[in-house]
């Protein structure tokens, strides 16, 4: 296995309690926007999660270069997912996603490539989190399937790379 990457632990404001009884059952994925400079998407988004007009956040954001900011710590909700209006995936409750799931921002877009980094970062964290938390891999989605006004991690993200790494 690759070595770990790097994690910096960079808490943010937006965030809530994880209600009572709620636990972590699977993984939202989605991406930031913002390139073409991603090192100004990456601090843009971590901006942004600052900000309590924004009403967003993520548990992690994964940079280009694979390094993962931590944001938000597992036992709270996240705001990445609040809004359903596609039918959810059979292990995903109903009711607010965030309330069930973590959620990972990747920095890059819908009509860029993700690198090789970022894949080996996210398989590493999800894997952690499987173990941790007691969920299967395929206990994983995108914005995209819960909400129709988002495209995101978009066509580019590769399942297939996703699923390989976390069945090695
Ligand atoms: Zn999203």
């Amino acid at each position: 296995m690759a070595n770990e990457p790097t994690v910096i632990i960079r808490p943010v404001a937006n965030w809530s309690a994880r209600p009572p009884g709620c636990r972590i059952l699977g993984v939202v994925i989605h991406c930031t926007t913002g390139g073409p400079d991603w090192d100004a998407a990456l601090n843009a988004t971590l901006s942004w999660f600052n900000n309590a007009t924004a009403m967003a956040s993520a548990h992690i954001v994964i940079a280009r270069n694979g390094d993962i900011y931590e944001s938000v710590p597992d036992e709270r909700n996240a705001w990445h997912a609040g809004i359903v209006d596609k039918p959810p995936p059979a292990w995903l409750p109903d009711g607010n996603p965030n309330n069930w799931t973590l959620g990972v921002e990747l920095v890059g877009d819908t009509t860029t490539p993700y690198t090789d980094e970022q894949y080996a970062s996210l398989v590493w964290w999800i894997r952690g989190k499987m173990q941790r938390h007691g969920f299967p891999s395929t206990n994983i989605c995108a914005h995209s399937d819960l909400y129709r006004q988002r495209g995101d991690p978009g066509g580019l993200f590769s399942w297939d790379k996703l699923r390989d790494g976390l069945n090695d």
